[in-house]
């Protein structure tokens, strides 16, 4: 594999954090400026209360969102637009979140239409996948992440630049369980088959993030695995000792 961009460990605080939480995007800051050599990149993505404190306070860390809404400006209480996000200095959203397609009932074909929107914006988009338990026990694992790929990633402006994949296991999130470090091989190898199949040369260089209980303890196995190009982090990024606990074991 050539040109790969850096590894991205992302960290996804959902619906946590009060204006005194930005203190810890500041101490993120001061953890990286006294590591100069880190080999990947940092995002944090605060909920929409907190971006637009969060673009002011970082400086080599990324700001994202959580989610957004496809259209440019309308009638749509209570949503945001990509526009509104690069307009703060948002540089990426997560999309098609497990959490959202589950308390939402958001398909892969709406994620797939946000997907459009960040790219109209120029915002990169981290689109969540991943099975559930009973859809593992099943043997549908890969079934189901591939159709999700398939109709959660537009064919036409997709590229290496603007499109981050997270596998993440829904059983995995938040529950302290992680596959093993085969499943994880397997799964993002067929992912970067898949992901040749529909883009190429691009699909080659996409990132593809695992997530699911990532902590500073099982970090660098997981980090280590082929195929898996940073990580998506909930619980483990609210603190920031915590997240970079995880850029210390895999990325230093
Ligand atoms: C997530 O929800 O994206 C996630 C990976 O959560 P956790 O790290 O807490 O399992």
């Amino acid at each position: 594999m050539t040109d790969l961009p850096k590894p991205l460990v992302a960290g996804n605080w959902k619906m946590n954090g009060l204006k005194a939480a930005l203190c810890e995007v500041d101490a993120l800051e001061e953890k990286i400026a006294s590591h100069l050599n880190l080999k990947c990149d940092l995002m944090i993505c605060p909920p929409a209360t907190l971006l637009c404190s969060a673009t002011i306070a970082a400086k080599k860390v990324e700001i994202g969102a959580q989610n957004v809404h496809a259209a440019f400006s309308g009638a749509h209480t209570g949503d945001i637009s990509t526009e509104m996000l690069t307009d703060i200095g948002v540089t990426a959203v997560i999309l098609g979140h497990s959490e959202r397609r589950a308390d939402h009932g958001e398909k892969s074909a709406q994620v797939a239409e946000k997907v459009a929107a960040a790219q109209r914006a120029g915002l990169l988009a981290i689109v969540c996948v991943g099975e559930t338990k009973e859809e593992r026990e099943a043997g549908q694992a890969l079934n189901v992440v591939s159709r999700q790929i398939a109709d959660s990633i537009p064919i036409e402006g997709s590229n290496a630049d603007n499109i981050v994949v997270a596998y993440e296991p829904v059983w995995a999130i938040g529950t302290g369980l992680t596959p093993s470090v085969n499943d994880v091989a397997e799964m993002h190898h067929s992912i970067r088959d898949l992901l040749k199949g529909m883009f190429e040369r691009d699909g080659d260089k996409m990132r593809i993030l695992y997530g699911g209980s990532v902590k500073g303890s099982n970090a660098a196995e997981l980090m280590g695995v082929d195929n898996v190009n940073g990580a998506l982090v909930g619980g483990a990024s609210l603190k920031a000792d915590d997240f970079f606990a995880i850029v210390e074991a895999a990325y230093l």
